[in-house]
C-alpha cells in the first residue's frame, strides 16, 4: 500500500529506516553493492525524500489479513443461514434469500471476528 514518509530515524543497529504515514516504518538502506541510496546518508537527502511514497510492506500484509478474514466470515455466513433456512422447511431459492439477506445486514464487527493484529 503507497505510503507518504513522514520522517527517518536510524534503529538500534545504527540503520536508516523511513516513518510513513501509516505509522510503520520500513529500512532505506545504503549497503553497496546490493542497495545504493547515498541520500539517505545526510540530511538534505533525508529531507527530500519526505513527502514520497514507498510500499508499506506491513500495511500490505494487514489488508491481505483483513480480506481473507472477511472472506472466512462470509463463507460461515452463507453456509450456516443456508442449512439453517433449510432446517426451516425453506426450499433451495428461499435457503439463499435468507443466506444473502443475513450477510447484506452483518455489522462489520462480525465481518472482522477472529482478526488477529498485533
Ligand atoms: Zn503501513
Amino acid at each position: 500500500m503507497e505510503r507518504n514518509i513522514t520522517d527517518f530515524h536510524t534503529d538500534k543497529e545504527n540503520h536508516w529506516v523511513a516513518e510513513l504515514e501509516c505509522g510503520h516504518g520500513q529500512h532505506v538502506r545504503h549497503d553497496p553493492p546490493l542497495i545504493y541510496r547515498e541520500w539517505v546518508l545526510t540530511e538534505d537527502g533525508r529531507k527530500q525524500r519526505i513527502g514520497q511514497i514507498l510500499n508499506c510492506v506491513r500495511c500490505d500484509e494487514l489488508a491481505t489479513q483483513i480480506a481473507e478474514t472477511i472472506k472466512q466470515n462470509c463463507v460461515k455466513i452463507l453456509k450456516q443461514s443456508y442449512e439453517q433456512a433449510g432446517i426451516s422447511g425453506l426450499c433451495g431459492e428461499g435457503q439463499w434469500e435468507v443466506a444473502i439477506g443475513l450477510l447484506e445486514h452483518v455489522d462489520q464487527a462480525t465481518l472482522l471476528k477472529a482478526l488477529c493484529v498485533d
